[in-house]
């Protein structure tokens, strides 16, 4: 049957930059679940949905349309059918999706269209409960940490080559209160699985990274 990959970790730990390199080497479909939640709360943004109104989050959930498109340079992620893929890297986003996803049924809808995506083909998928929740029988499952430090200046280079205007201190604020909001959920928290192997890449390049993840999986 398919091969699934789950890495996991806190945001800004460079996960998906892992899960593309080990998705383009081993002929893989990666999938970015941060994405598709990240996809729901500009929907919600945009149509001022109340997080606390469950039938709005209810009626939301079912006009949204999630679509990948792989096999570019970059994989795009459509909202009903609309190219979103830059708009939900924004801060604005950011500062949302923790919230957004801590909800239930939007998790529910999430999980499943997840499960949906890795029923038939290869994949690897990055997120925070993939391991743990989205498939609990991973074949193999990463777990990845960083230090703060050294996240934060990830995502400062990442959202200043952009154009992005922010400090240091907003991104700092931003991961820990997204951190805190994730692991503390009552849905599905962030967790590390017990038998995810653990990369620390505080001092990894990233061909470092991929040759410690191709080990594992030849093993
Ligand atoms: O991976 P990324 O940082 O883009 O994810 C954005 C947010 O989406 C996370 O901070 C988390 O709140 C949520 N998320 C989640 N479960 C996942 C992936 C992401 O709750 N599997």
């Amino acid at each position: 049957p398919n091969f699934i990959i789950a890495i996991d970790g806190y945001s800004s730990c460079g996960k998906s930059t892992v899960a593309k390199a080990l998705a383009k080497k081993l002929h893989f479909v990666f999938i970015d679940s941060g994405a598709m939640y990240r996809a729901v709360t500009l929907y919600f943004l945009r149509h001022n949905v109340d997080l606390d109104d469950t039938a709005a989050v209810v009626q939301a959930l079912a006009d949204i349309h999630i679509d990948f498109i792989p096999n570019t340079a970059q994989t795009q992620i459509l909202l009903n059918g609309e190219d979103i893929s830059e708009e939900i890297r924004q801060m604005a986003v950011s500062e949302q999706v923790s919230e957004v996803s801590a909800i239930k049924e939007v998790r529910h809808a999430m999980v499943a269209q997840q499960q949906k995506l890795g029923s038939h083909r290869n994949i690897v998928m990055d997120g925070r409960d993939i391991g743990t929740t989205v498939f609990p029988d991973a074949d193999l499952k990463i777990f990845m940490t960083a230090s703060p430090s050294v996240r934060a200046e990830r995502r400062y280079a990442e959202l200043t080559a952009k154009g992005e205007n922010v400090t240091m201190e907003e991104i700092q604020e931003n991961l820990s209160h997204r951190d805190h909001i994730d692991s503390t959920r009552e849905e599905s928290p962030l967790r590390q699985a017990a038998d995810a192997f653990i990369l620390d890449n505080s001092d990894l390049t990233q061909d470092q990274q991929l040759e410690i993840v191709l080990n594992e999986y030849y093993r």
